[in-house]
C-alpha cells in the first residue's frame, strides 16, 4: 500500500495458560490495532478477529482523510462499525452470544500525527527518550478506581477485579469510543498491547525494550516483550504491535537518563470526552524532539542486549547446578550416615577375627573392635558364614557375634577365655550369633 512503511513489528502469542488465542492484531499501514476477545470457547476469537476485519476494511478510507479531525471521525466510525458487526453476529448465531472484544487502534499520519481509537483495557503507549506515556484510559473497574484516586497502580495490579472491563465492543448496539489526536516525535514508538502484556510487564520495561532493541531490530524488541510476559507466567494471550511513526534521524550517542513513566495520560495533552454524540475531541501535543533532544532507539545503543529468555536459561542452569550439588551433598551425607552405622567381621592380618566399621571395600573401613579368636579355630561353615561373608551388621549385632565366637571354637583355646578387647568403649551383652548376621545383607566383599 505504501512504499515507505515505517519501522514496525508485531506478534501475538497464546501465552502459557490458555488453550486458544483470543487476541488479534492488525497491521495495515497506516492503521495498526490490537483486539482482545472475551467470551470463552471460540467466541472471543471470533469477536476480536471480526472487529479487526471490519476495522481493516475501513483502513484505506481512514488513511485518506484530508485532516486529522476527519481521520478521527473516520476511525471512530470504523470502531462503531466493528462494534455493530460483533453485536449483530450474536443475534445471528446462538453460539456467539456473549462475545465481546477490546480494540485499540492508531492511525499514523504524516509528521507524526496520531489518531487513536479505543474501547476496553488494551493499551496504547507512546515511548520516547523522555518517558513512557499511556495514551489510553483503561476501561476497566480498576482503571476507573485508579482515575478516581481510590486505588494506586500497585493496588490495581493486584486487584481481584483487574480483568473486569467496563466497556467493550459487542455487548450493546452502541458504544462510546475514545477517539483523539496525539503526536509522535522522531524516533518515538507507539506500542499497542493487550492486557496479557501490560498485566505482566510494566510500562518502564516496555519502554526500555523498544528503546534498547527497537532501532536495530523492532521484531527483537517485540519478541523480548512477549517472551518476558511468558517468562512471568504467560497467564493470558499476549499481543504487541509496535510502530515508529517518524523514523529516528539522530544517530549519535544519546542521553542515558532513566525513563520517566507516566502512568496516566498527561493532563492537557489530549482529552477524551465522551459526549452525547459519542465523540471525544483532543488536541495533540508534541512529545519529544521539539528541543532537538535525542531520539528514541539510539539512547542505549551499544548497551548489552538484555534477553529475558537468556536470563531465564541462565537462571535455569544455575538452579540445575545448585540442585545437583544439593543432591550430591545429600548422597554424601546419606552415605556417611550408613557408613557410620555399618560394621562387619573380618579376619585380620594376624589371623584374629575383629570388627571393622564401614564398608568391606578398600579405604572405606577402619578397625572398631578386636577379638581373641583365631579365624582358623572356627569350623569351616562358621568361618564362611560369620567371618568371610562380610555381612553388614549394626554395632550391637557385630559385638554380640564377636563375643559369641569363643563358644564356636572347635577345640579348647586359652585365648578364647580372654575378654574381648574393644577399641571403643566396652559393653556387655549376650547374644546369639546365629541370628545376628541375617538382618542386613551386605554386598559380597
Ligand atoms: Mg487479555
Amino acid at each position: 500500500m505504501s512504499e515507505h512503511l515505517p519501522p514496525h513489528a508485531a506478534r501475538t502469542d497464546v501465552g502459557r495458560r490458555r488453550e486458544h488465542n483470543e487476541d488479534a492484531l492488525l497491521v495495515q499501514h497506516p492503521l495498526y490495532a490490537v483486539a482482545d476477545g472475551v467470551g470463552g470457547s471460540a467466541r472471543g476469537e471470533v469477536a476480536s478477529n471480526l472487529a479487526l476485519e471490519v476495522l481493516g476494511s475501513h483502513a484505506r478510507a481512514i488513511g485518506a482523510s484530508s485532516s486529522a479531525d476527519d481521520a478521527r471521525q473516520a476511525l471512530e466510525a470504523a470502531v462503531l462499525a466493528a462494534n455493530g458487526a460483533v453485536h449483530d453476529a450474536q443475534g445471528a448465531d446462538e453460539d456467539l452470544r456473549g462475545m465481546a472484544t477490546t480494540l485499540v487502534a492508531v492511525l499514523v499520519r504524516a509528521g507524526g500525527e496520531l489518531v487513536v481509537g479505543h474501547v476496553g483495557d488494551s493499551r496504547a503507549y507512546l515511548i520516547s527518550t523522555t518517558g513512557v506515556r499511556q495514551l489510553t484510559d483503561d476501561h476497566s473497574v480498576v482503571g476507573e478506581l485508579v482515575r478516581s484516586g481510590r486505588l494506586d497502580e500497585q493496588e490495581a495490579a493486584a486487584h481481584p477485579h483487574r480483568n473486569v472491563i467496563t466497556r467493550a465492543l459487542g455487548p450493546e448496539p452502541d458504544v462510546t469510543v475514545d477517539a483523539f489526536h496525539d503526536h509522535a516525535g522522531p524516533g518515538d514508538w507507539i506500542v499497542l498491547c493487550t492486557d496479557g502484556l501490560s498485566g505482566l510487564v510494566d510500562d518502564e520495561e516496555i519502554g526500555r525494550a523498544m528503546l534498547e532493541n527497537g532501532r536495530l531490530d523492532p521484531q527483537a524488541a517485540v519478541d523480548r516483550l512477549v517472551d518476558q510476559a511468558n517468562v512471568r507466567g504467560g497467564t493470558d494471550n499476549i499481543t504487541v504491535v509496535a510502530v515508529q511513526p517518524v523514523p529516528s534521524d539522530v544517530d549519535d550517542t544519546l542521553a542515558t537518563r532513566p525513563l520517566e513513566v507516566a502512568t496516566a495520560p498527561a493532563a492537557g495533552t489530549r482529552s477524551s470526552l465522551p459526549s452525547a454524540d459519542g465523540v471525544g475531541v483532543g488536541v495533540g501535543t508534541p512529545t519529544t524532539s521539539a528541543d532537538g533532544s535525542p531520539s528514541v532507539g539510539d539512547r542505549l545503543e551499544g548497551a548489552p542486549y538484555h534477553d529475558p529468555d537468556g536470563v531465564a536459561i541462565r537462571s535455569r542452569r544455575l538452579r540445575t547446578v545448585i540442585a545437583v550439588l544439593l543432591l550430591l551433598l545429600l548422597a554424601f551425607a546419606g552415605g556417611a550416615f550408613v557408613w557410620s552405622q555399618s560394621y562387619f567381621l573380618l579376619e585380620r592380618e594376624d589371623g584374629t577375627v575383629g570388627v571393622d566399621q564401614g564398608f568391606p571395600l578398600p579405604w572405606l573401613h577402619h578397625p572398631h573392635a578386636a577379638g581373641p579368636v583365631q579365624a582358623d579355630r572356627l569350623g569351616q561353615a562358621d568361618r564362611e558364614r560369620i567371618v568371610e561373608s562380610h555381612r553388614l551388621l549394626s554395632e550391637e549385632e557385630a559385638r554380640r557375634v564377636l563375643e559369641g565366637l569363643p563358644d564356636r571354637v572347635e577345640e579348647d583355646d586359652p585365648a578364647a577365655e580372654r575378654s574381648i578387647e574393644r577399641l571403643g568403649e566396652g559393653r556387655d551383652a549376650p547374644g546369639d550369633p546365629a541370628t545376628a548376621g541375617s538382618r542386613r545383607d551386605a554386598p559380597a566383599a
